[in-house]
């Protein structure tokens, strides 16, 4: 996907094997300010907002934890907490993000812990990247559940107690975490209605995808609506005005200390908490 038409498609490196689609969900109609209507009248224009059960990141948003032991990886004690500080880190720090935008109405981001969360385990080896995004399917389609909807359905039974879940999937093991969030224009959407992402546990920093509360919080953007920010995700040709445009933006910088980052104005449109999408970013949807 060269085209900056094109960005939109790119929630994931890998969404190029979706195709259009025929789900009966459709996305909210976004607001745009003056001049840039036309942007979300094409059919390049597809997002991952609004759709599934992760649709902004509003009201009161929970976050379920599947840990995963799989046939090369276990969960300790010690890294379950671990990972779960981490994850405390970046609900406080959306939160704070989320009052200092000045978005009306709330925000509450909460996790479940060691205790309410779910341990599951797989015979097989999951891949550690993107390419493998197929791969928790087939896990579960050798289960009495047989798909990860099922599965994750029933995992929070008081859903309607919230305005949005969102599922993590995590392996303690090293690996590039990713998310695949519900979007209406592909043709198996309805496989990711439970919007999850597949998060890699690693804290050795000579990792290039070692796990820090960035990278969780990044993941967890994407499902409510957020795209990256960085290459090849924007075109070369774009690539400079991004950086000056998003310096600390989250979705393409993760530091070790995540209030080094800031949510930018485009991923808080993205993820509801702003009705209007400001015009200097049009460049990234012709
Ligand atoms: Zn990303």
């Amino acid at each position: 996907m060269r085209g900056t038409k094109g960005f939109f498609l790119l929630i994931l490196a890998v969404a190029v094997i979706f195709s259009l689609c025929s789900c009966t969900e459709s996305s909210n109609s976004p607001t745009f300010s003056d001049g840039s209507e036309d942007f979300v009248n094409g059919s390049d224009f597809t997002t991952a907002m609004h759709g599934g059960t992760a649709k902004t990141l509003t009201g009161n948003c929970l976050i379920y934890n599947v840990f995963v032991n799989d046939a090369e990886s276990e969960w300790t004690a010690k890294a379950t907490e671990s990972v779960l500080g981490m994850l405390e880190e970046a609900a406080n720090f959306l939160e704070r993000r989320f009052e200092e935008s000045g978005s009306d109405g709330k925000l509450s981001v909460r996790f479940t812990d060691a205790s309410n969360s779910a341990f599951l385990s797989f015979d097989e080896a999951a891949p550690t990247d993107a390419s493998g995004m197929n791969w928790l399917g087939y896990a579960f389609s050798k289960t009495e559940h047989g798909t990860p909807n099922a599965y994750l359905k029933q995992c929070v039974k008081n859903v309607s107690d919230y305005d949005n879940v969102c599922f993590l999937f995590l392996f303690n093991k090293a690996g590039r975490s990713f998310a695949t969030p519900y979007d209406s224009q592909y043709k198996d959407c309805e496989d990711y209605r439970y919007e999850r992402a597949q998060i890699f546990f690693s804290t050795d920093r000579s990792f290039e995808y070692f796990c820090n509360p960035s990278v969780l919080a990044h993941e967890l953007l994407h499902l409510f609506g957020a795209v990256d920010l960085y290459e090849p995700h924007v075109d070369t040709e774009d690539a400079a005005k991004v950086e000056e445009l998003f310096p600390t933006e989250l979705m393409r910088f993760e530091p070790t200390d995540i209030f080094q980052a800031e949510i930018s104005s485009l991923t808080a449109y993205l993820i509801g908490w702003t009705k209007v999408l400001p015009n200097e970013y049009g460049f990234l949807f012709d």
